[in-house]
């Protein structure tokens, strides 16, 4: 087994994990096994508490783990299927180490970081490779070198390469080479000096990729080499995309970054064959067909909060050759603003999850435009819940219904706390979370978009629809169109006599991928498509 290890340099958000997923999509068109896993040196357990303006989107798995958004790249970008394994933080390590001390296993002796704390980190890695057998194991380890809480991640994986031998582990530092506009220049200082650093523990990385806004040029490369103490090959351009985030591992295929990382770990396969990848992006940068439409969140400009259902979107445009022009609008300002300013133009809306009562009542006069104007609607999660409290209010004349997690004393509470929810006292990793099977109702919208009567898809919820309004409900002309098997729980709703109403539950941004687009994406952004301009596109509805 063949170990990778990512480690960032100088500032934060370069992208590491993108670079590890992108690396993880050539060595796996190269035919090899490949799985991916996130250290993250907070001391959280998990980012399940921490709000979207520190941590970005909480990416879910099927097992339920709310995890780092990176672990989303890792699974868009290959095939692999990831678990609670996949993501570790400082939390977790602290928390084993702390159960193994009461519970005697380090009896007699001083508990330290180092061995403890590095040995859990290494014993990680043992699992996570023992169990996925995977040909080569990528670790990206969060944060940027010189962090005093990344210290004990890079001691145990330099312990790691050390037991691992030659040959079988590679270091790649992704660093930041900063363009001096006044200089005219690019300077490698930084890099050089947080290459010194990772020296310092003992680390020398095989590779340096470079991200840049400029290209690095012959002589800037013998630099980095010379002081990186690298052979100029290893000298990886990553330049800022021009189109898509899934242009990158073309990028570094074109640097030779996988010929190098083979060479290095000593694994003979051919090239990777990334001719299906070449289509996605021919689709991304000239689509045949373009459509607008707007997402009313409450984390609007912030990029990561809804990662996932930007990547998403623009994944159901790939199914239809479409472009897609994401607006993101506040939900605040649907409050005070006119809707028909605010969406104009659009193909359709699309609410997103959330939690907590900001930009609420903004989110429900958006789905009310949607339904009233025929404007195609995909809801997720809360934008689901949005969707009944504006039904209930505005056609069923119950004015006052409300979600019990906004208005807890509702006289008509037809979003309210699951059963299993009821007496759930501790906030982190409680929710009704990860993989749950759903039925889909025959004929409705959904399962001929899915094609298939029952679904699996990822949850991360409190609230429910309230069942004592059903029936009220489909009497008016709304579709309960997906259920838990035992048809306890709502999990999809649709709006009969609507070109595209569907709204669910679950987070179905979680399961698209460029190369396998979600069907419930791929059917929004047709509609859209057909609502802009009135005519069919082939591959949605
Ligand atoms: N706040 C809602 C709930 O807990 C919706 C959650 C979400 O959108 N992820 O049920």
């Amino acid at each position: 087994m063949k170990y990778i290890f990512v480690t960032g340099g100088v500032v934060s958000s370069l992208g590491k994990g993108l670079t590890a997923a992108a690396l993880g999509t050539l060595l796996e068109n190269r035919g090899l096994r490949v799985t991916l896993q996130k250290f993250d040196p907070y001391l959280n357990l998990d980012p399940g508490t921490m709000s979207p303006y520190q941590h970005g989107e909480v990416y879910v798995l099927d097992d339920g783990a709310e995890t780092d958004l990176d672990l989303g790249h890792y699974e868009r970008f290959t095939s692999t299927k990831l678990t609670r394994r996949n993501n570790t933080t400082s939390g977790q390590v602290y928390q084993q180490v702390l159960d193994n001390e009461r519970s005697g296993v380090y009896l007699g002796k001083t508990v330290q970081v180092i061995p403890h704390v590095t040995d859990e980190i290494q014993r990680r890695i043992q699992v996570l490779a023992e169990e996925t057998r995977p040909d080569v194991l990528i670790t990206e380890v969060g944060g940027t070198v010189g962090d005093i809480e990344g210290l004990p991640f890079l001691e145990a994986i330099r312990e790691f390469a050390q037991e691992a031998g030659p040959g079988n582990v590679c270091f790649l530092h992704v660093t930041y080479i900063p363009f001096i506009k006044a200089a005219g220049e690019l300077k490698t200082k930084p890099t050089q000096q947080s290459v010194a650093k990772l020296r310092e523990i003992g680390i020398t990385p095989h590779l340096l990729v470079c991200r840049t806004e400029h290209p690095l040029g012959k002589e800037l490369r013998q630099k980095l080499a010379m002081f990186c103490n690298v052979p100029q090959e290893a000298v990886i351009e990553e330049k800022d995309v021009d189109h898509s985030i899934y242009e990158v591992p073309l990028m570094l295929q074109r640097e030779r970054m996988d010929d190098l990382v083979c060479r290095i770990l000593q694994l003979d396969v051919p090239p990777a064959r990334m001719a299906h990848w070449q289509d996605i992006i021919r689709r991304l940068i000239a689509p045949q067909h373009r459509v607008r439409v707007g997402v009313v969140g409450k984390y609007v400009g912030l990029q990561d909060a809804y990662k996932s259902v930007y990547e998403a979107l623009i994944h159901g445009g790939i199914a239809n050759d479409c472009g897609v022009q994401i607006e993101q609008i506040e939900a605040e300002d649907v409050e005070t603003g006119d809707p028909a300013t605010l969406f104009k133009g659009l193909g359709g809306i699309l609410v997103p999850g959330g939690f907590g009562d900001r930009g609420i009542e903004g989110k429900i006069k958006a789905a009310q435009y949607a339904r009233e104007r025929n404007v195609p609607y995909l809801g997720l999660c809360l934008g689901m819940q949005i969707a009944v409290i504006e039904f209930a209010r505005n056609v069923l004349g119950l004015r006052q219904a409300h979600s019990t997690e906004f208005n807890p004393s509702t006289p008509d509470p037809v979003i309210d706390l699951q059963e299993s929810q009821k007496g759930v006292t501790q906030v982190g990793g409680s929710m009704r979370l990860g993989s749950q099977p759903c039925r889909l109702a025959p004929g409705s919208r959904s399962r001929e978009l899915y094609g298939s009567d029952v679904v699996n898809e990822r949850h991360r919820h409190r609230f429910e629809f309230n069942n004592r309004y059903r029936d009220a409900f489909t009497r008016a002309g709304f579709v309960f169109a997906g259920t838990t098997p035992d048809d306890r729980l709502v999990e999809v709703i649709e709006m009969a006599n609507h070109p595209f109403f569907v709204a669910a539950q679950f987070h179905p941004e979680f399961l698209s991928k460029p190369n396998a687009p979600h069907p419930l994406f791929r059917g929004f952004i047709a509609a859209a498509h057909q609502h802009l301009h009135a005519r069919p596109l082939l591959a949605g509805s």
